[in-house]
């Protein structure tokens, strides 16, 4: 998605760690019309397919899953972080490893929200060595539901979580792929 590239090139920050910042419009502060314009996207490559739910994890991806499942006109689900006491004890959940915190998390979704016979859409804002989303994945198929797919805004594609789900046979749609990132500069891979 151009639009994208050239709002990384304009407003992302390279931190060290293999890190991009992208505070000022996905993560810290949201750009609402342009997170539309991304779920207008997201609709735009899953078209032909009947989503039924379009699943996330908090907290980074909530503001893009809610955004994508408007433009489907369905729920959001969202993976929690830790255990809460508002929960049921009927719980789906992954053991994922964090990239930003460098610890493990056990990530929670209520099992009445995802059923069998949901096609699930799953979003995250980053996607770098892929953890996240195949903790999703795990949860999906945990709930018998199917896995339409997966969408990054931004993959990391230097990192190899992109290659390893999509070599599992699973879809993965990423707006923009990042080939290489320094100080020097970001370059994409053209799509
Ligand atoms: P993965 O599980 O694919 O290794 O990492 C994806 C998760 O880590 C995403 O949920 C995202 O929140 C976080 N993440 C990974 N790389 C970056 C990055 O470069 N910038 C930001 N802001 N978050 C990242």
């Amino acid at each position: 998605m151009k639009a994208l590239e050239e709002k990384i090139l304009k407003e992302g920050k390279v931190f060290a760690g293999d890190i991009l910042n992208v505070g000022s419009f996905l993560n810290q502060q949201i750009d609402p019309a342009f997170m539309t314009e991304m779920a207008e996207e997201v609709y735009r490559l899953f078209s032909g397919e009947k989503i039924t739910k379009v699943l996330t994890i908090e907290s980074s991806g909530i503001a893009f899953g809610f955004a994508v499942a408007r433009r489907f006109g369905t729920n959001l689900v969202f993976a929690k972080k830790s255990r809460t006491s508002n929960q049921n004890s009927d719980l789906l959940t992954a053991v994922i490893h964090s990239f930003t915190h460098g610890n493990d998390y056990t990530a929670t979704v209520s099992a009445e929200y995802l059923s069998e016979g949901d096609n699930v859409l799953i979003v995250d804002d980053f996607l770098a060595n892929g953890q996240a989303l195949k903790g999703l994945i795990k949860i999906v198929h945990e709930a018998g539901a199917e896995v339409a797919g997966c969408v990054a805004a931004i993959e990391k594609g230097f990192q190899k979580g992109g290659d390893s789900i999509r070599g599992s046979g699973i879809r993965v749609e990423s707006l923009a792929i990042i080939e290489s990132m320094s100080d020097a500069g970001i370059t994409f891979r053209p799509q």
